[in-house]
């Protein structure tokens, strides 16, 4: 018989597969005596049971279950449904990664009209033990019968408002008797059925109603964000209830052993005295700063700051914990590494090292280098003079600037249509989620720092303020106050996440600069890393902010982005209707000059490291008119201007783009293919980095400059224009007088390239992987066309894995990348290879471009941390893998 229930001294930390992060994480503090609630985990395995009986729980589960309660009872000394002396327990999920808020929880499970007169005489405290049983009423009804909960507050309002209460605990324990007859009428009305008084169905029921809320729609958004797998099923928890709400002697909280905004070693979190966990991360409440519980109640303080400090170094990471103090005695919940911005996870990786409780390695293990995007992205320039409109606090540090919107539905609407917008709310619920995915950043008026708007947005690397009480919100009117300005729908606000303020209309952004904890961490990567990182660099400002980025070169100089400019798209133009070769030559002899000054900046700002500059690519219409845009043009002039000479001009640039249209420009008349029919334009581009080179030269620059041929798929295509470039190049030298080295190498993006790739390989001095185009001619994906019609639906219905844009296909592109590298080197063994598609700065594909012996990747300036962290990880993970299976061979 399988075992499906294990109680939580049966378990461990190790477990997190079988009992989920939470069974996990509870059995390890049961194990070393930590002040935990006794209960018992029911695993994932059971879970998946539950689905193949058709959702329902089997009578082994339910036998399992059953046997693990009586345990419990034995070790609590009370019994579940007992007058008496009641046990009361919250029935909690757990997956195996921490979902926060994304699945369902009831808490004071037990509870009927015999045990809340047990309760309330067992407490000697009647108030308090209405109050839990409607809390459960209200609670079980929502997760389990799916009876909104709105029913519920519209009723407790309407009580409220009638004796005349400003807050619940001035309701008295009548006051909460009436209430609970009245709950039990809404679930008759809505449920139509009575609400179950048999404890033990109440169970059952809770049971898989948490099961199937790993199927709700919140978890299936949030597992398809975070990239969890939906196969891995959740564990449910039942553990005996401690109560926070007993009186001003007890309080529930949650703390952070470290700032999860901005790493700093110090206790981070919040509390509520007399109110249960809900409480506190519903945001209904704004709680207490933790520090002040020193004043209010030192020694459980004390006794908390201890185990704080003891869970910390028993899993070596920042832990998110939950406790309750009930009369005066504390209890831990929970305890989960937390979840932390980009900012704090390199802070918290890198003093974890200095305090000697983690390697180096481990710190550039644990920080996820997607996540570093949030550090590079711009921050709001601290000269610029602003008047905040109003402060919260701040939640989620990063800038953003949007319109105001107050639904989740209506921020995903908007961000469809590419609008910016920040969602305001008077706090979040975890039915918002899709809102604060669409949304820039979020607002909220109520709530603190661990409430769900902070918690989710920190997760996502977006901005978020929250308990900004100034904010008097509107829903209905799609409006919030503050004093006496009104901000509607619609109109633009800033906020800045890391100082909770929030601006009237749209505020100057700067660039990031990197923390001296993550230039540290960065260090460390590159000590570890075998690849090398380069950046896509077309200007020598973009080079620039590669070199301060830590690019160890330029792995990709696209020269027709130098042509885009407006003053020189003339210029590209008349060379491309140039009637006759004087004409071109006059053209191009204008445009050289103009490439030469944009080479000779990228070779300075990158002094000393290569420099891999490819001649131009796209084909020549997309320097021309739209051809559309361009007919209409012309009929209006027929109509209005015949003669003129506006018309002939027109009609001139018509007929070029007439003669330059292609069926399927990009399978056409583009890359070496224009070399090979217009060999003038790549002379020009090849005279201009030569000129470039000379000049450096004698201004002492040391330029190590690669020319790279585009789209070979042939190698005579790569022999011819090498041969033109020689030639280019011997002319400069004769020009100048100045020597100099370079290479000639090929990018490799269609398949006949990776295929023959040892043919090439004779012509070429390196190999650099297109891997943009490589994808769309492997698949026969045009990739606008794909992006735009069908792949989202190939991904959806699992297809495809992934967007391969976006991560390496790694069994069929991979493959001929793979392919093209050991052909290359049958004939070159030291062949150099890199890869400058925009996969090179994605780490999936980072860290296959490692294990196939790449050289280096080549990546937006952007992601070049990014990159260094991932070649990184990357050469870590291998040598892990390779000393387990050395163990493996040994044994
Ligand atoms: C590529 O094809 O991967 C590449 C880098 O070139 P481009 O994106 O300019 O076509
Ligand atoms: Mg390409």
């Amino acid at each position: 018989m399988s075992k499906f229930v294990y109680m939580f001294d049966e378990g461990n930390g190790q477990k997190r597969e079988l009992l989920g992060g939470k069974g996990a994480n509870l059995a390890e503090m049961t194990r070393i005596g930590l002040p935990v609630p006794y209960g018992f985990t029911i695993s994932t395995e059971a879970c998946n049971a539950y689905y193949d009986a058709g959702k329902a729980l089997t009578s082994e589960v339910e036998l399992q279950i059953l046997k693990a309660l009586s345990q419990l009872e034995e070790k609590t000394g009370k019994k579940l449904g007992d007058a008496s002396n009641p046990l009361l327990v919250s029935v909690r999920s757990g997956a195996v990664h921490s979902m926060p808020g994304m699945m369902d929880t009831v808490l004071n499970l037990g509870m009927n009209d015999q045990t809340v007169e047990g309760l309330a005489k067992l407490t000697n405290n009647p108030r308090f033990a209405y109050d839990s049983y409607r809390r459960f009423i209200q609670m079980f009804s929502d997760v389990v019968l799916k009876v909104d909960a709105f029913y519920f507050e519209q009723l407790l309002e309407e009580v409220r408002e009638e004796k005349g209460y400003a807050s619940d605990p001035e309701m008295l324990a009548e006051d909460w008797k009436d209430i609970i007859e009245g709950y039990k009428e809404i679930v008759k009305k809505h449920a139509k059925r009575g609400f179950p008084e048999d404890p033990y169905e109440q169970m059952f029921l809770s049971i898989s109603a948490v099961f199937d809320s790993w199927n709700n729609q919140r978890a299936i958004v949030y597992r398809r964000l975070q990239k969890i797998p939906g196969h891995l099923g959740t564990a449910v928890n039942i553990q005996s209830m401690v109560f926070g709400n007993m009186g001003s002697d007890s309080g529930t909280g949650v703390a952070f052993t470290r700032n999860p905004s901005t790493g700093e070693a110090k206790l981070y979190g919040e509390y509520l005295i007399n109110a249960q966990g809900e409480d506190v991360v519903a945001g209904i409440r704004t709680p207490q700063p933790i520090v002040t519980l020193a004043n209010e109640m030192p020694e459980v303080y004390q006794q908390f700051v201890d185990t704080c400090n003891l869970l910390e170094k028993h899993y070596k990471d920042m832990q998110d914990i939950e406790f309750t103090v009930e009369r005066g005695e504390l209890f831990i919940l929970q305890t989960r590494t937390g979840k932390r911005t980009a900012q704090a996870a390199i802070r918290i990786a890198v003093e974890l090292v200095q305090e000697k409780i983690i390697s180096k390695n481990e710190a550039l293990l644990r920080v996820d280098p997607e996540q570093l995007n949030q550090l590079l992205h711009r921050r709001i320039d601290d000269s610029v003079e602003k008047t905040p409109l109003a402060k919260g606090l701040p939640a989620s540090p990063g800038a953003a600037t949007g319109i105001v919107v107050f639904s989740a539905d209506d921020a995903e609407r908007l961000a469809k249509d590419e609008e910016r917008v920040i969602l305001v709310r008077p706090e979040t619920t975890p039915d918002d989620i899709h809102g604060i995915v669409a949304a820039q950043a979020t607002i909220t008026s109520r709530g603190g720092m661990t409430s769900h708007a902070a918690v989710v947005a920190r997760g996502m690397g977006k901005a978020c303020i929250c308990g900004c009480e100034a904010l008097n919100i509107d829903l209905k009117g799609k409006q919030f106050k503050v004093g006496e300005v009104i901000v509607r729908e619609g109109d633009v606000v800033t906020i800045d996440g890391s100082t909770g303020e929030i601006i009237l209309g749209e505020i100057p952004m700067i660039e990031p600069e990197l923390s001296d904890e993550f230039q540290l961490l960065l260090t460390w990567a590159d000590e570890e890393r075998k690849l090398g990182v380069r950046a896509n660099a077309d200007n020598p400002e973009d080079a620039k902010k590669a070199f301060n980025f830590g690019a160890g070169g330029i792995g990709l100089c696209r020269t027709e982005h130098m042509f885009m400019d407006a003053n020189r798209i003339p210029v590209v133009q008349d060379m491309i209707l140039a009637e006759s070769s004087r004409e071109r030559e006059e053209a191009l002899s204008k445009l050289l000059p103009m490439q030469q000054e944009d080479f000779e900046g990228i070779f300075e700002a990158m002094d000393g490291l290569p420099v891999t500059v490819r001649l131009l690519d796209p084909p020549l219409h997309e320097f021309l008119p739209d051809k559309e845009e361009l007919l209409i043009e012309v009929t209006k002039l027929q109509l209005t201007a015949p003669d003129s000479e506006e018309l002939k001009e027109k009609e001139l640039l018509l007929r070029k783009v007439r003669h330059l249209d292609e069926f399927n420009p990009m399978l056409g008349h583009r890359g070496c293919r224009l070399g090979m029919t217009h060999p003038e334009i790549y002379v020009m581009q090849a005279k201009a980095i030569f000129y470039a080179i000379a000049t450096m030269k004698q201004k002492g620059i040391d330029v190590k400059p690669e020319i790279m041929i585009p789209l070979v798929g042939h190698v005579n295509e790569l022999k011819e224009m090498r041969e033109l470039v020689i030639k280019a190049e011997q002319l400069v030298k004769h020009e100048t007088g100045v020597e100099f080295d370079y290479l000639i190498g090929t990018m490799i993006e269609v398949p006949r390239a990776a295929l023959t790739a040892d043919q090439i390989a004779e012509e070429a001095d390196f190999f650099s992987f297109g891997t943009n185009d490589l994808t769309q001619t492997t698949f026969g994906y045009s990739r606008d066309d794909a992006e735009g019609k069908f792949l989202q639906m190939y991904i959806e219905n699992k297809l495809l894995p992934e967007n391969p844009f976006a991560s390496l296909d790694q069994e069929g592109v991979g493959r001929l990348v793979e392919t093209g590298v050991k052909l290359g080197r049958t004939i070159k063994p030291g062949l150099k290879t890199g890869i400058c598609g925009e996969h090179g700065g994605e780490k999936q594909s980072i860290q296959f471009c490692h294990e196939i012996g790449l050289d280096y990747v080549s990546c937006s300036p952007y992601r070049v941390p990014l990159a260094r962290l991932a070649a990184a990880q990357a050469s870590i993970k291998n040598d892990l893998t390779q000393s387990v299976s050395a163990l493996q061979v040994q044994k």
